[in-house]
Order: C-alpha cells, then sequence, then structure tokens
C-alpha cells in the first residue's frame, strides 16, 4: 500500500515536472513566435533605410486620416498633406558616394520626425520623397509647419558631406478634402511640389484644393544655388 502510495506521488511529481517543462517551451515559442511577427510588421512597414514608415504604411496612415477627417467633418479638423524632395539629391550620390547619400537621406529624416509636432506623421514615400500628414492644420499653420521643415533641413549638419554643404528641400502642400480619394490629395501635393522645384528649390509651394491661378509660396532667403 505504502509503497503504491509512493509510486503515484513519484509518477504525479515526474508528471508536474513535464507539464511544468512543457508550459516553459510554450512560453518560450510563443516569445520567438511575437518577436517574429513584430520583425514581419517592421518589414512590412518599416523603411529599412530610415526607419521611418514607408509607403505602404504612409498610404494607410492618409486612408485612416482622411477616413477620420470625414466623420469628423461637422468639427472642422482639416488634414494638410505635404510632399518633401531632397533637392538636387542625385549630385550628393555623384560626387560624395551613396554611402554619404544614404546616411544624408537618414539625416533628413531624422530632423524631419524630430520637428514635427506629436501626432503629425511623417514617412519616406520613395527615393529622397517623404509624406507628410499634418492633423487639425489649416493653410497658415501647414504652411509654417512646412517652413519650419524646410529651414530645420537647411540647418542641419552632416557630417558626411564637407562642412559648407547645406542641403535642402522643396515642399509641396496642400489640405485633403473630407470626401475627395486621397490620390486626389496626392496629386495636387505633387503639383505643388513640381511648382516649388519650378521656383528654384529650397521652398515651399502651397496649393489650396480647387485653387485657380498661382499657389501662394514664400521667398527662399537662405537658397544657395551655387556649389549644389
Ligand atoms: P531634384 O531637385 O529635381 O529633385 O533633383 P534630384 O537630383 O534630387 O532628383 P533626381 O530624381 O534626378 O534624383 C534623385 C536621386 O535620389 C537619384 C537617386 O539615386 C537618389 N536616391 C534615391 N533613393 C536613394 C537612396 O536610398 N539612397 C541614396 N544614396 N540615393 C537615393
Ligand atoms: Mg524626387
Ligand atoms: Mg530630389
Amino acid at each position: 500500500m505504502i509503497l503504491t502510495y509512493a509510486l503515484v506521488i513519484t509518477m504525479l511529481c515526474l508528471l508536474g515536472g513535464f507539464i511544468a517543462g512543457l508550459r516553459h517551451t510554450l512560453r518560450q515559442r510563443n516569445a520567438r513566435l511575437e518577436i517574429a511577427l513584430a520583425e514581419l510588421r517592421d518589414l512590412a512597414t518599416l523603411d529599412p533605410l530610415t526607419r521611418l514608415p514607408n509607403r505602404r504604411a504612409a498610404l494607410e496612415q492618409l486612408n485612416s486620416q482622411s477616413e477620420k477627417a470625414h466623420s469628423q467633418r461637422a468639427e472642422g479638423t482639416p488634414v494638410a498633406v505635404g510632399l518633401v524632395d531632397v533637392d538636387l539629391f542625385k549630385q550628393v550620390n555623384d560626387t560624395y558616394g551613396h554611402q554619404a547619400g544614404d546616411m544624408a537621406l537618414c539625416r533628413v529624416g531624422d530632423a524631419l520626425r524630430a520637428s514635427l509636432r506629436q501626432g503629425d506623421f511623417v514617412g519616406r514615400f520613395g527615393g529622397e520623397e517623404f509624406l507628410l500628414i499634418l492633423n487639425n492644420s489649416g493653410p497658415e499653420a501647414a504652411h509654417q509647419a512646412a517652413e519650419r521643415l524646410r529651414e530645420t533641413v537647411l540647418d542641419l549638419q552632416l557630417p558626411e558631406l564637407p562642412d559648407d554643404y547645406r542641403l535642402t528641400i522643396s515642399v509641396g502642400i496642400t489640405l485633403h478634402i473630407a470626401d475627395e480619394p486621397v490620390e486626389s490629395t496626392l496629386f495636387r501635393a505633387d503639383q505643388a511640389l513640381y511648382e516649388a522645384k519650378n521656383r528654384g528649390r529650397n521652398t515651399t509651394v502651397l496649393l489650396p484644393p480647387g485653387a485657380s491661378g498661382t499657389p501662394t509660396s514664400t521667398p527662399t532667403p537662405h537658397c544657395e544655388k551655387s556649389g549644389h
């Protein structure tokens, strides 16, 4: 009897140990799975160079902001959308090498992110282009924000480039209308960017929805075209 009792206790102890081991293994597997899932999420949504949201994530964000703006239309929450393009960036690669260009792009991305208000969004839209989504920003506030970014980039220290090298950006900005497809907003932002390039770069151009005539822009007091 005592022997049977001891045997049962031993078996139970062994079973308990086995279950504890199983639990531990499962917990480890779950942790590994979570890490793998997080890595997959990063791969799908983050740009590997700048670690900013990639184009796919930027478009998702834009669509979601658009839906929000639509549902809150009565409260009037304008969303501004901007395209930022680094000026004459091919020259950076051609003159200082692709690696220096990569580093400079990272620094521009970091500077844009650091200069935005919390809740605003910047993603890498492709190449040397970034997408901005500015919440609760009417035309004036959006223009001011874009100008702040432009000046921030102009002031950037870029150790991989000569000391006096100034990288500049052009910004095209517009407002998203609640009912319009985001593609139309992007098209307008692109038109504004095109106009900024036409005006000599290192400038912000605002193209309000439905604007006819010339978009508004700011002078480019720091524009240093020589040497670029
Ligand atoms: P613009 O002022 O008209 O925009 O002139 P740009 O030279 O910036 O424009 P262009 O479209 O001629 O060249 C863009 C350059 O950006 C060329 C391309 O090699 C470079 N570029 C795009 N993505 C990357 C990247 O990830 N790393 C590096 N180093 N360069 C990149
Ligand atoms: Mg470009
Ligand atoms: Mg460019």
